[in-house]
């Protein structure tokens, strides 16, 4: 769309838009006609509902100034993906509305090429999107697929199921402070590590969807949400849309090595129950189907750890190891708050 907004100076709009098109649009038998028409056209395959989500991250709000291009394009599209994954669903397509600043080629090819690098491990084609000027700010629709009926939604979970979270929890968090020159604590995180940093950055930047966990979850959970506003949050939804509460055991939260190693229990838990960006799926079952679920999980390359349950009531309760109630930190991330 070039009129409404200033033309993207430098390199020309379509120059940007061919750029992005020879690194991420792989072609897939179900896209009829991708990038460079009004509209695309794809056919969703019979007996699958299309599964779709929209995500989008301003600069200084999502991500901080100066985030390298690479890790942006992947990001994006990986807090999407998550999103799918939560239901259950496989990817398929996506589109991409990228608000620039400037023209810069170099930029966007470093941002494509991030973008390309996750989407490849998927099989996922960008079929279209939008290129306008402004603030840094990136807009992604993710389409995908799930037999509608084995879709996992938040309102199933029932009292008595186990409440599990894949991979770890609190590193992208960790990742954030251990980036943040101004911090207080800067200079004992700068005397930590190498390598302990360098993971924990990692996690905040390049987060792996559990694209392959939804899909063993798929008919099986009776309810999941991706882990984006933190632990707290994120399970406050699963119980507010499935009219149940739950208990969280605060001992029972997966910490990466590197979070074990640079933040003590209290600086941990704060991270791992509010602290957001986890990109992890946080999931409930029923007891009787858990072990072999858990199995299953183990041998799809991310493992699970129960952390509590279900109970009946309202809202979300941390207990420490003697089964005393803990006030929680601050709860995750809101906009408007
Ligand atoms: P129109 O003016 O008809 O909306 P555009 O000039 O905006 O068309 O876009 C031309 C083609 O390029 C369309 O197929 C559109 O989907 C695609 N496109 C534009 N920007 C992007 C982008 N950032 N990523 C992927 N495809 C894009
Ligand atoms: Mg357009």
């Amino acid at each position: 769309m070039a009129r409404g907004g200033a033309a993207l100076s430098a390199v020309p709009e379509f120059a940007l838009i061919e750029a992005i098109r020879a690194r991420c649009a792989n072609t897939r038998e179900d896209v009829r006609l991708g990038i460079g028409d009004d509209a695309a056209l794809l056919a969703v395959p019979l007996g699958q509902a299309l599964a779709v989500s929209t995500d989008t991250l301003v600069e200084g709000v999502h991500f901080p100034l100066g985030t390298r291009a690479f890790d942006l394009g992947w990001k994006s599209l990986a807090v999407n993906l998550s999103d799918l994954a939560a239901m259950g669903a496989t990817p398929a397509w996506a589109t991409l509305a990228l608000t620039l600043p400037r023209a810069d080629a170099q930029w966007v090819e470093d941002f494509a090429d991030g973008f390309a690098a996750l989407a490849r491990e998927f099989k996922l084609a960008l079929v279209g999107g939008d290129t306008t000027q402004g603030p840094l700010s990136v807009t992604i629709t993710v389409h995908g697929f799930v037999p509608e009926p084995l879709a996992v939604r938040r309102s199933g979970a029932r009292e008595g199921d186990g409440v599990y979270v894949t991979g770890t929890l609190g590193d992208a968090a960790a990742g954030l402070r251990c980036q943040d020159k101004s911090d207080a604590e800067a200079e004992r995180l700068l005397a930590a590590p190498l390598h302990a940093r360098e993971a924990l950055i990692e996690r905040l930047n390049r987060p792996t969807p559990r694209v392959a966990c939804g899909a063993v979850l798929r008919g099986r959970a009776s309810a999941c949400i991706d882990i984006s506003d933190g632990l707290l949050a994120d399970l406050g939804h699963v119980c507010a849309a499935s009219a149940v509460g739950a208990e969280v055991e605060v001992e029972t939260l997966p910490s990466s090595p590197a979070l074990l190693g640079l933040f003590d229990a209290s600086a941990r838990r704060a991270l791992q129950l509010a602290g957001g960006d986890d990109y992890e799926l946080c999931f409930t079952v029923r007891s009787s189907a858990a072990p072999q679920l858990l199995s299953d999980l183990a041998r799809s390359g991310c493992g699970a750890t129960r952390i509590g349950r279900i109970v009946a009531g309202s809202g979300v309760r941390v207990r420490d190891a003697s089964g005393a109630d803990i006030a929680p930190p601050r709860r995750g991330w809101e906009h408007f708050a």
